[in-house]
């Protein structure tokens, strides 16, 4: 541990949310304080609207654990987390919402299981306080089907009251709306994962930022998320292999084609047939072409950015 490495950070994605601010603070304040640890408080507003930023300088003034990023505009609440992660120092970091649909009480649950050495903590909201059809339903839907496409099962994949070990933070790139995929993405450097119920609360003041049409680009994303669990490093036997087999046959079928007109001299052009061999052999070529150019592009990223194909754990020398 460095010296001013500190024990726990809280981070905090904030826009619009005024009048939930002072309540957080006071009551995540007293947890903190409770559990004597050396912590620090990281807010992100992001790029909020009403007052928020101000009430923010206020504490800020009265606090020096209290730390305050404020970025330019309104980024999104990966971006939010991804500037707190990035300016918090702790050796855990909570990550937790602004709204007081949480306990900040949870957290202490939520450390005993990182202690116990898990490297992931994620909350549950097991009785959670939110429409039915609207809300619990989708979500319901889009945990089970996270977790059966990556591979990794989590009841509550939405809930951002979460502890990480900072080294998990620090191999994982957000982008998008990735936060909620943490756990799936870590997965990839080798994770141990748990999971603590936690309270949850109906939301008093503000809105939420967010409607159905969330559960669409969770979708999506879980897309871009199973591409780069699977496959990131390996471009060329995904793509390589599904242009081979479209290849060979649109070849077979055009060598039959070939021999037919050739030797047998009927009339092909008027085959549909014909056509789908062209476009096989098309789609193959370029299935296979793309596959390469993964591989480009694969150790671009890599090498760009110095990164590993592997993450090591601990090394006893
Ligand atoms: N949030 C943010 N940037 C955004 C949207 C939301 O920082 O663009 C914050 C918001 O202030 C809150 C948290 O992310 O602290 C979760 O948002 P919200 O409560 O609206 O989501 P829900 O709980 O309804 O899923
Ligand atoms: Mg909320």
């Amino acid at each position: 541990m460095t010296e001013d490495q500190l024990e726990l950070s809280v981070v905090i994605p904030i826009y619009n949310e005024q009048e939930n601010i002072e309540r957080l603070y006071r009551d995540l304040k007293q947890v903190l304080e409770r559990l004597g640890k050396s912590y620090e408080i990281v807010a992100v507003d992001d790029g909020s609207t009403d007052g928020s930023f101000e009430v923010l300088r206020e504490l800020h003034r009265g606090d020096d654990l209290l730390k305050v990023v404020r970025l330019r505009r309104n980024f999104g609440q990966a971006a939010a987390f991804a500037a707190g992660f990035d300016s918090a120092v702790g050796e855990i970091i909570v990550s937790m919402d602004a709204d007081l649909q949480f306990d900040p009480a949870d957290i202490s649950k939520l450390l005993d299981k990182i202690s116990e050495g898990y490297d992931i903590v994620s909350g549950w909201r097991a009785d959670r306080q939110e429409t039915f059809m609207t809300r619990r339903l989708p979500s319901m839907a889009a945990n089970w089907l996270i977790s059966r496409i990556t591979g990794v099962a989590l009841h509550d994949y939405g809930c951002s009251l979460k502890a990480y070990r900072s080294e998990v933070i620090r191999n994982v790139r957000l982008y998008g709306e990735l936060h909620r995929f943490i756990p799936a993405l870590a997965s990839s450097i080798g994770v141990h994962l748990a999971e603590v119920p936690v309270s949850h609360y109906p939301r008093r003041h503000g809105k939420s930022k967010y409607d159905l049409s969330r559960t669409l680009t969770v979708i999506l994303d879980l897309l871009t998320v199973k591409f780069l669990l699977s496959y990131a490093t390996r471009p060329m036997q995904v793509f390589g292999l599904l242009g081979m087999l479209s290849l060979a046959v649109g070849t077979v079928i055009a060598a039959y084609l070939s021999f037919i007109r050739l030797f047998l001299g009927s009339p092909i052009a008027n085959r549909p047939l014909l056509l789908l061999a062209i476009l096989l052999i098309f789609v193959g070529v370029q299935l296979v072409t793309m596959g390469l150019l993964g591989e480009l592009t694969t150790r671009t990223y890599y090498e760009a950015q110095g990164k590993k194909i592997y993450v090591i754990r601990e090394m006893l020398e």
